[in-house]
C-alpha cells in the first residue's frame, strides 16, 4: 500500500512497512499456544514435575499484572519465526530465550535465593559520529579504544558462562566498529541473543543481511522525534533521521527485530507528540518502541531534565492504553522501563541487567554509573556477585499507580 505520511523526509512510497505485531486474533492464539507449550517444556525440564507448571504460570501472571496491568501475553510480535512479547525476554522458542526464561522459573521457585542478571549491555567502542544532547557516554567518546576484538570475545564468553542470555552491544556507535562487531558475532552467537543499539549509522541492506547472517537478532534504533529537524538537532547531525529510517527499512527486510528507542524529554513529552510518534512507529512496522526518561547523567549531568509528574502520569497512561486497548492492537508494543522500575522494582544493579561502559568498567546501570569493577580484571561471576549486593538509588513511586 502506498500512501502519504505526515513525516517529511521519509520516502512515502515505501510506507507503511509490514507490521511486526500480530493483530489477527486467531494467529495470536496459535502463537500463544506455542508459547505455552514452550514454557511448559521449560518448567518440566527445570523441575522434572508438571505440578510446578501451574504455580509458575500463576506467579508470572500476577507479576505481569503488577508491572504491565495486562495479562502475560497481552500483545505479541512475530519476527523471523520467533515470538516476542517483552523486549527483554528475547524471541521464543529458542535456546537463548529458554536460558533466560529458565532463570525466571528458578527465581519463582526459589524466592529466597538472589536472582542473577540475564542481559549484559556492552559498550564495544568509544567511536561515534554524533553528538547527542543526552549522551551518557559523552565523557568517554572518541578516546583510545580499551578492548581489542579478542578482549570483546573473551568478555562475552565469560558472561555467557555466567548465565547471560542476551547481549545488547552499544557504544559509542557499534556500527563505527563494524568489522570487529561482525567478528564478535561470528565467534559468539548461538547460545545467546545479540542485539545492537545504534543510531542507524552505516546500516543499509547489505550490512543488515551480513549482521543477520553473523547471528544478530535485533536492532534498537534511536529515533528521538517524528520531526526530522528536531531529531537531527537532538543528535547533532543533519543525517541522523535519514539514517534511522533507512536502518529500520533495511533491518526489517533482513528479518531482524526492529525497535525504536526514544528519549522522552520534557519538550517531547506531550500526548500529541507521543501519539504522532506511535503513528510513525506503526508505519515503520517495528515490533517495539522503547521509551526512556531523560536522566541527569553524561551530557545531562547536573541539569534539570527529569520529567514533571503530570508528564510521567501521561506517559504511563498512554503506555497502558497502547498495550492493552483493542483500538491499538496494530501498534508496536510500548516498553517503558522507568514505569516498570517504579511498579515492579528496578532491573538494574545486577538484578536483571548489567552494563559495561566503553572504558571497560562494569556499572550497575548506564545511568546510575555506579562502578562495580573492571571487566576482565575480575571474573564475570565476581562482578555479578558484587553488583547484586548494590541496589538502585533512584527508583521512586509511580505518578499514576500505587507501588
Ligand atoms: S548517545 Fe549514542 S549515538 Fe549519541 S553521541 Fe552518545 S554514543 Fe553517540
Amino acid at each position: 500500500m502506498v500512501r502519504e505520511t505526515h513525516n517529511p523526509g521519509i520516502n512515502t512510497t515505501s510506507l507503511p512497512l509490514s507490521p511486526s505485531v500480530v493483530s489477527n486474533r486467531w494467529q495470536r492464539w496459535v502463537f500463544i499456544v506455542r508459547l505455552i507449550i514452550f514454557f511448559t517444556f521449560l518448567v518440566f525440564r527445570n523441575t522434572g514435575r508438571f505440578s510446578k507448571v501451574v504455580r509458575v504460570f500463576k506467579v508470572l501472571q500476577k507479576r505481569h499484572r503488577t508491572a504491565y496491568k495486562s495479562g502475560m501475553l497481552g500483545k505479541i510480535a512475530r519476527v523471523d519465526g520467533k515470538i516476542f512479547w517483552h523486549l527483554f525476554s528475547g524471541g521464543a522458542p529458542s535456546e537463548a530465550s529458554g536460558k533466560g526464561l529458565s532463570q525466571e522459573i528458578f527465581r519463582i521457585l526459589n524466592p529466597d535465593i538472589p536472582g542473577r542478571p540475564r542481559t549484559l549491555m556492552l559498550a564495544i567502542t568509544k567511536r561515534c559520529p554524533l553528538a547527542c544532547e543526552h549522551c551518557y557516554e559523552a565523557d568517554l567518546l572518541n578516546g583510545t579504544e580499551i578492548w581489542s576484538r579478542e578482549d570483546l570475545v573473551e568478555i562475552v564468553r565469560q558472561y555467557q558462562e555466567a548465565g547471560i542470555s542476551m547481549f545488547w552491544l552499544g557504544g559509542g556507535e557499534p556500527m563505527a566498529r563494524y568489522s570487529d562487531l561482525r567478528y564478535l558475532l561470528q565467534k559468539s552467537s548461538g547460545a545467546s541473543e545479540f542485539w545492537i543499539a545504534t543510531s542507524g549509522y552505516r546500516m543499509n541492506d547489505q550490512a543488515a543481511r551480513d549482521l543477520k547472517a553473523d547471528g544478530l537478532n535485533g536492532v534498537i534504533i534511536s529515533l528521538d522525534h517524528f520531526d526530522p529537524m528536531l531529531h537531527n538537532r537532538f543528535r547533532g547531525s543533519p543525517h541522523a533521521f535519514q539514517w534511522a529510517v533507512r536502518a529500520c527499512v533495511a533491518c526489517k527486510r533482513a528479518g531482524l527485530v526492529t525497535v525504536l528507542s526514544v528519549c522522552a524529554t520534557r519538550s517531547f513529552s506531550t500526548e500529541a507528540n507521543v501519539r504522532k510518534y506511535m503513528e510513525l512507529a506503526k508505519d515503520l512496522g517495528v515490533a517495539f518502541v522503547l521509551m526512556i526518561e531523560p536522566k541527569a547523567a553524561g551530557r545531562y549531568a547536573g541539569k534539570e531534565v527529569a520529567l514533571f509528574p503530570d508528564q510521567v502520569q501521561m506517559l504511563e497512561r498512554l503506555t497502558m492504553t497502547y498495550n492493552n486497548h483493542p483500538d491499538y492492537r496494530t501498534y508496536p508494543i510500548l516498553e517503558y522501563p522507568d514505569m516498570l522500575g517504579r511498579l515492579a522494582g528496578c532491573g538494574g544493579a545486577g538484578n536483571r541487567h548489567l552494563y559495561i561502559n566503553s572504558n571497560g568498567m562494569v556499572q550497575v546501570c548506564p545511568f546510575c554509573q555506579t562502578e562495580v569493577a573492571k571487566a576482565l580484571a575480575f571474573s564475570a561471576e565476581e562482578t555479578i556477585r558484587l553488583a547484586t549486593r548494590m541496589s538502585c538509588p533512584v527508583t521512586t513511586g509511580s505518578a499514576l499507580l500505587p507501588t
